[in-house]
């Protein structure tokens, strides 16, 4: 069954079903066949060595290869070609044959399915369920046999196969063992996909819509072809049935490949749709690097149906010669890891651990472990598409390479701008196989537009970050404050506003220059930026004079912010070339709403009042701006 409705698919439920079930089949047929059959295995033996025996053989090779084809795509209506097979055995063969049969092919389907599934490593769960799903898979198909058989004898038709014919009877038993049998496969497999966890009404909304008239027509002509093959092996001779028998598999491979075909193109048009999605997301003009780049992994990892998706850039103001970065946007992981600058080839063997600020050996991410690949990517100018990492680094003997990587898919394709290699935007699948020759042009696709995307978030960031602090600048930081307080008096909402300046910067400046000045201002920002929320804005405002606007933040919250940050930057003295140098800085709050602060500017005003009184009452402190017109007071202090 198609693995996307599978949540939680080897649950109790599900053990206790297959388990239940499995078992309670295979002892009815057991005690059917012992009371039907005195020695069941002589019987069998004498069996083949009659036609029969040759038949039975054919007949279950047949089943075995519809029900192969059937599991190469999702189709659902390919039960019909196998139900009509089980409705050929149940014409055939008596009733102690028909289930022994079908129990045998039950058993033997489900025992090449976990081959398939074991070679693919997808998920199996453990031997007791391995087991079980055996057991239950050959007790139902022995017990659908049953029940198929069972019909046959309630019309008095159990000698069919002996004189083959069509009368009134037969066009109401055949269909009816037909029904039965069907009925019987598709209540078990709903009892499973329950069992499993699985919604129903998608799964029904999902054949509906994957399953066309014509297509049911198709697979039901398969069913009328196993009746033929029951008549023809009663009436002619064996030939006939083994040419009857390769139409019926053709029939079934080329309704497999359709319904793979269709599947394909099912995907196609989801896929056009998250393309056009991350390509209008890309396209936004006002985000900076990392936002785009944030939005293009949330999104992106879907195109592909990939397990990570990373963006290797060659980091633009970078003195030492060239080397590729992975740009990480999550502050949780580390940043990307720089490592030497000559491109390893992948003769040579090396060992891909890096080492941590502390010394000590740390796990690299996947990301990382895959820059080698990525860097044979720029060095190649050339698109690379491993479709199972395992086997394929192994024949090239660059096993060293990739050995650590969670992956058994990879593909990368070069960001080029005029000819420049700028990077490499890569996808990684824990599947083997995982990507297309259409991937690839996807992918490539989605690098053209992140080449450009880029170079406008470049743009952005120029206009308006501020080079030496990596805030907002202050034309920006003035719009965003503008955008958050109409949003504010809009929502009848809160926010708040502090605007802070260091102590005796001049000072600073003084003593050290103004390098060593610039580098406090690098520090400041950054521990500020540290503490705050992402939805906060933080600006550089002035030389040294910053603002954090706080959105939807009553002012007691405000109040809070600001004294813990004043509080973090006079607990520990910065570090610069010049040494470790002790820093304190006032703060001025403001909030809406507020009487008398109808504007932007007007709010940035009575902070910046506030802030003064802050330096007025000995510095180091935080302020709450009062009403306009009312005298400040002050509400933290130093200890
Ligand atoms: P206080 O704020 O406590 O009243 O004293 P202060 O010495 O900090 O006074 P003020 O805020 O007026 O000082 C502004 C100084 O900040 C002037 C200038 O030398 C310095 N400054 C402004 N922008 C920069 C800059 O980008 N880099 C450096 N290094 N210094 C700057
Ligand atoms: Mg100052
Ligand atoms: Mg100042």
């Amino acid at each position: 069954m198609p693995s996307r409705f599978a949540r939680t698919p080897f649950g109790l439920p599900y053990k206790l079903l297959i388990w239940g079930l499995g078992l309670a089949f295979w002892s009815l047929v057991i005690v059917i066949e012992l009371k039907v059959l005195r020695g069941l295995w002589g019987d069998l033996f004498g069996l083949f060595r009659q036609r029969d025996g040759l038949a039975a053989a054919v007949f279950l090779l047949l089943l075995m290869v519809c029900a192969f084809l059937r599991r190469r795509s999702d189709a659902y209506a390919h039960l019909l070609a196998e139900d009509g097979l089980m409705v050929l055995f149940v014409l055939v063969f008596p009733t102690e044959l028909t289930i022994t049969l079908l129990g045998l092919a039950g058993v033997l389907e489900s025992i090449s399915q976990h081959a398939e599934r074991l070679q693919r490593r997808l998920p199996m769960g453990d031997w007791l369920i391995v087991l079980g799903e055996i057991i239950f898979q050959g007790g139902v198909a022995a017990f659908i046999g049953l029940t198929g058989s069972t019909v046959e004898q309630a019309g008095h038709f159990s000698e069919w196969h002996l004189a083959p014919r069509f009368g009134l009877r037969e066009l109401v038993v055949i269909p009816l063992i037909y029904l039965s049998i069907f009925t019987m496969r598709v209540s078990v497999s709903f009892l499973t996909l329950w069992t499993r966890g699985i919604s129903l009404t998608l799964f029904l909304q999902d054949v509906r819509a994957t399953q066309s008239v014509i297509t049911f027509l198709a697979e039901f002509a398969t069913v009328v072809l196993s009746i033929m093959i029951a008549v023809v092996y009663a009436r002619l001779d064996f030939l006939p049935v083994v040419a009857l028998g390769t139409v019926l598999v053709a029939l079934v491979a080329l309704l497999s490949k359709q319904a793979e075909a269709a599947a394909r193109q099912q995907r196609t048009i989801a896929e056009m749709k998250i393309l056009v999605g991350v390509g209008r997301a890309l396209s936004n003009p006002a985000q900076t690097r990392r936002e785009l780049l944030k939005t293009l992994y949330q999104e992106g990892r879907d195109l592909f149906r990939a397990d990570s998706l990373a963006v290797y850039l060659f980091p633009e103001d970078d003195h030492r010669p060239q080397t590729l970065e992975w740009q990480s946007v999550t502050t949780a992981r580390p940043k990307s890891e720089r490592r030497g600058t000559n491109v390893p080839d992948f003769q040579q063997s090396g060992n891909w651990t890096a080492n941590s600020s502390t010394g000590e050996q740390v796990a690299l991410l996947p990301e990382m472990d895959a820059l080698g690949l990525a860097e044979w990517c720029v060095q190649h100018k050339q698109a690379l598409r491993l479709q199972d990492i395992e086997r394929e680094a192994a024949l090239y003997n660059y096993r060293w390479l990739t050995e650590r990587l969670p992956y058994r898919s990879w593909m990368g394709v070069p960001l080029e701008a005029e000819k420049k290699v700028l990077g490499v935007i890569s996808v990684a699948s824990q599947q083997p196989q995982a990507f297309s020759e259409q991937d690839e042009e996807m992918l490539r696709a989605l690098g053209q537009q992140l080449v450009g995307a880029l170079e406008k978030a470049r743009l952005y960031e120029l206009a308006t970050i501020d080079g030496l602090t990596g805030l907002l600048n202050a034309r920006a930081v003035r719009a965003r404050l503008a955008e958050v307080f109409a949003k504010t008096l809009a929502d009848n909402g809160q926010m708040g506003v502090l605007m802070f300046d260091i102590d005796f910067f001049k000072k600073v400046n003084d003593t050290y220059g103004h390098e060593v000045g610039n580098e406090v201002l690098q520090y400041l920002s950054k521990l500020v930026r540290s503490k705050l929320r992402d939805t906060d804005i933080a600006g550089r405002y002035g030389g040294e004079e910053f603002i954090v606007i706080l959105p939807q933040t009553p002012v007691k919250g405000a109040l809070d912010v600001a004294e813990r940050l004043r509080r973090h930057i006079a607990a520990r003295p910065v570090p610069t070339t010049a040494g470790e140098l002790p820093i304190t800085a006032s703060f001025g709050v403001a909030y809406l709403p507020m009487p008398g602060v109808t504007t932007p500017d007007k709010l940035v005003e009575v902070a910046d009042q506030a802030l003064y009184a802050s330096k007025r009452n000995g510095r180091n402190r935080v302020t709450l701006a009062s009403e306009p017109g009312v005298s400040e007071s002050e509400t933290s202090a130093p200890a």
